[in-house]
């Protein structure tokens, strides 16, 4: 296995940007788990899938042919040959309810650690510093106050209620968004993009 950085946090803390521009920084390849699950919540949508029956997500994702990769450094993820717009309002709504079924939770980890078997990365996510990498030695959380991460995604003009995506993902019973053990925390709250990146690297250089 390569080196894996685990960068986790609720919705809308950052770690996207954060973790794109550290891979840059650093040389490392991205990972955005977030898109894999979104995948298979536009997957459901599309098909007619009720998100709320676990029984029927899990059956529909058995039947997907999910497949994954990196494209410049970045991870894809599609699902039949197709990718998925994945920041539909329909997908905020959804995406939570279908993260909690075990068997979708078991097809994006599958392909989270095939990709890890290609390359250094930066993976960003949920659970990764918990659950799906919890040996990797290099671990963040990255908070802001709700207030202001509430702001951040409702200026990139999304419909997300992240107070509610939060406390579905907290809450559920298969790998809820927790601060994982050994995790150096970073509140993003007053920091910019590049200051947040900036802590990071510093962190990692001791
Ligand atoms: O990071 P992003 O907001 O795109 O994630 C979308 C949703 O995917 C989260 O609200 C959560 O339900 C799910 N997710 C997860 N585990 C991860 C990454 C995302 O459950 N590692």
């Amino acid at each position: 296995m390569h080196t894996i950085i685990a960068i986790d946090g609720p919705a809308a803390s950052g770690k996207s940007s954060v973790a794109r521009k550290l891979a840059r920084t650093i040389g490392f390849s991205y990972v955005n788990s977030g898109s894999f699950y979104r995948t298979a919540t536009w997957y459901m949508l599309v098909r007619g899938v009720d998100v709320q029956n676990a029984g029927a997500v899990a059956t529909a994702v058995k039947a997907g042919q999910f497949r994954s990769g990196f494209e410049n450094g970045e991870s894809f993820f599609e699902v039949d040959g197709q990718r998925a717009n994945i920041t539909d309002d329909a997908v905020n709504r959804s995406v939570s309810a279908v993260a909690r079924v075990p068997a979708v939770r078991e097809v994006v980890n599958a392909h989270l650690h095939a990709l890890a078997g290609v390359a250094d990365s930066i993976v960003e996510g949920r659970d990764i510093g918990s659950a799906v990498f919890p040996e990797t030695p290099y671990k963040f959380y990255i908070d802001a106050s709700p207030e202001v991460r509430q702001q951040r995604r409702s200026a990139q003009g999304q419909a997300d209620e992240v107070a509610a995506r939060d406390k579905q993902d907290s809450s559920r019973a298969t790998a809820p968004l927790t601060i994982p053990e050994g995790s150096t925390v970073v509140d993003s709250t007053h920091l910019s993009i590049d200051q947040v990146v900036d802590t990071i690297v510093s962190a990692l250089e001791n």
